[in-house]
């Protein structure tokens, strides 16, 4: 109890910081892209060549930025009631193209009837978009990834995102989720944080269960709508 209380207190300074950080590099960013833009047209193809490079690790700069202005941006949160199957669509519409290139496929469980949700449409894409994306990488060799969404009791509904890559190892277990931790060549190591953030939001719960070799499995239990209107007035 007593963790998950100081993880929230870190992740609301992070958040005041991105606000004021993202805000001021973005602009900036977007000039230097132009420039590089302009740069490239005048320059010889060996010349261009670092042009690319620069242009590359902008895009990176900015993706970055991105990913801290979602914790920064409380004021655009809408919540509503929305059925997660047209979420999970949206979400696998978007990897399908990565998906097919890992050679893995994605296997769909879900169970008939499940409850509305009560939520940030945005947000929760975003997670899912997170942690399915996470499964993926996991698995470059391909293979199966599956999608379970089954109801839980009356009032709650759960996404397992289940792959079969190399899992986490234990003593790495505990700093997943860390802002930047990372042991991806070009990850940020801000998706977990930023979904588990977002899950709390929606007075849900977050869990990832990991064997090494075998694979790893992320539980986002959410409440159903009825339950979490009335949670959110508080
Ligand atoms: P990123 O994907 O940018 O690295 P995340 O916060 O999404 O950042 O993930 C942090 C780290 O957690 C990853 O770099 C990886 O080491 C580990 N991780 C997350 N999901 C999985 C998974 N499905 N299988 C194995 N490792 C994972
Ligand atoms: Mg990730």
């Amino acid at each position: 109890e007593e963790d998950l209380l100081i993880q929230s207190e870190k992740l609301s300074v992070v958040g005041q910081l991105a606000a004021g950080v993202a805000h001021e590099i973005r602009n900036p960013l977007t000039s230097l892209k132009g420039f590089t833009q302009l740069l490239k047209s005048k320059l010889r193809d060996r010349e261009s060549n670092f042009i690319d490079i620069m242009q590359e690790e902008l895009d990176r700069i900015n993706l970055i930025v991105n990913e801290f202005m979602t914790l920064a941006k409380p004021h655009l949160i809408q919540y509503s009631d929305k059925n997660v199957k047209e979420i999970l669509r949206s979400v696998i519409s978007v990897l399908e193209t990565q998906a097919i290139l890992a050679n893995v496929n994605l296997v769909k469980d879900y169970d008939e009837n499940l409850p509305i949700i009560y939520c940030d449409e945005n947000q929760l894409k975003q997670v899912l978009l997170n942690v399915i994306k996470n499964a993926i990488e996991a698995m470059p060799q391909g293979g199966d990834i599956r999608i379970t969404v089954k109801k839980k009791g009356t009032e709650a509904l759960s996404i397992q995102v289940q792959d079969h890559g190399p899992g986490i190892p234990a003593d790495m277990m505990e700093r997943i989720g860390e802002p930047f931790f990372t042991t991806k060549a070009d990850g940020t190591g801000l998706g977990l944080m930023i979904s588990r953030r977002i899950i709390d939001a929606h007075q849900g719960t977050f869990r990832i269960w990991s064997e090494p070799d075998r694979g790893t499995t992320v539980e986002i239990e959410l409440p159903a709508s009825g339950r979490s209107r009335q949670l959110q007035k508080y």
